[in-house]
């Protein structure tokens, strides 16, 4: 069943001689459940391309169709919710709130989402638990490995049950045991039935994925099913 679909979707940035073509005309479709990894040389539009995907972004022309429907047409704020409601963001640099702690880091989605005190303190601490992090819920981002910070980022991004996991170069930082097991956490919440789409450019990845997109200078050049 198609979950999320990409009609003829185009980015530019800048006007006249300033002109950047960052996406020329993408067309993609994933189902429910898939891992789709979104790989190409630095600077081909990936990262563009996730963003607009997750929400976060929006093209100057074409459609992202989630569930059906027309999210390029909706509003800042409705994208914001809806962005809120189903999806969860992991990226390269954690972007952890540092005066916060992994347990107050974990709990601010929910508090966006007006749960109250006592169901998002249950519930950081559970997700923490299942990252292997429970003794680290007091800690502040600086007093914890990049590992550690990264397994934070995903904790918080299953704060809301996410239906999508957006991650963008979710290992560009880590070691490689770091990042072996920051994949196995995808991986595992994959299996979970949670779609996964994610950019990166090591392509020993790619083993994880039910599809490999290929990109180069703004462009698709080749999709394959696993
Ligand atoms: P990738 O993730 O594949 O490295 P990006 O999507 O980050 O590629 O960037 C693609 C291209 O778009 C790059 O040439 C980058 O310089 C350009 N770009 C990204 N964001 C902006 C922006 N806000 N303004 C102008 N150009 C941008
Ligand atoms: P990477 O480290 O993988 O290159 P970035 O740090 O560039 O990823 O983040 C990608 C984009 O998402 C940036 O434009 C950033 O401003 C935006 N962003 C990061 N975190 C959030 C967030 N929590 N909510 C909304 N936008 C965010």
């Amino acid at each position: 069943m198609t979950f999320i679909e990409v009609k003829n979707l185009w980015k530019i940035y800048g006007k006249g001689e300033a002109k950047t073509v960052v996406l020329k005309g993408l067309n993609l479709k994933i189902d429910k459940g898939e891992f789709v990894i979104i790989t190409g040389p630095s600077g081909c539009g990936k990262s563009t391309f996730l963003n607009i995907l997750g929400l976060l972004d929006v093209p100057n022309k074409g459609m992202v169709y989630i569930n059906g429907k027309k999210t390029t047409l909706m509003s800042e704020n409705e994208r914001a919710i809806f962005r809120r409601k189903i999806s969860g963001f992991v990226f390269q640099q954690f972007h952890l709130i540092n005066t916060l702690t992994a347990l107050e880091n974990v709990e601010l989605p929910m508090m966006l989402n007006e749960m109250d005190k006592s169901y998002r303190i249950k519930r950081a601490k559970k997700l923490l638990k299942s990252v292997g992090l429970e003794k680290r819920a007091n800690h502040y981002p600086n007093q914890l490995s990049g590992g550690q910070m990264q397994r934070v980022a995903i904790a918080r991004a299953l704060a809301n049950k996410p239906k999508i996991i957006f991650a963008d170069e979710p290992t560009g930082n880590l070691d490689s045991k770091s990042g072996n097991q920051v994949m196995n956490m995808l991986r595992e919440l994959h299996d979970n039935g949670i779609t996964i789409i994610m950019v990166t450019h090591e392509l020993e990845y790619t083993r994880y994925a039910t599809k490999v997109v290929k990109m180069k200078d703004g462009e698709i050049i080749d999709i394959v099913e696993h």
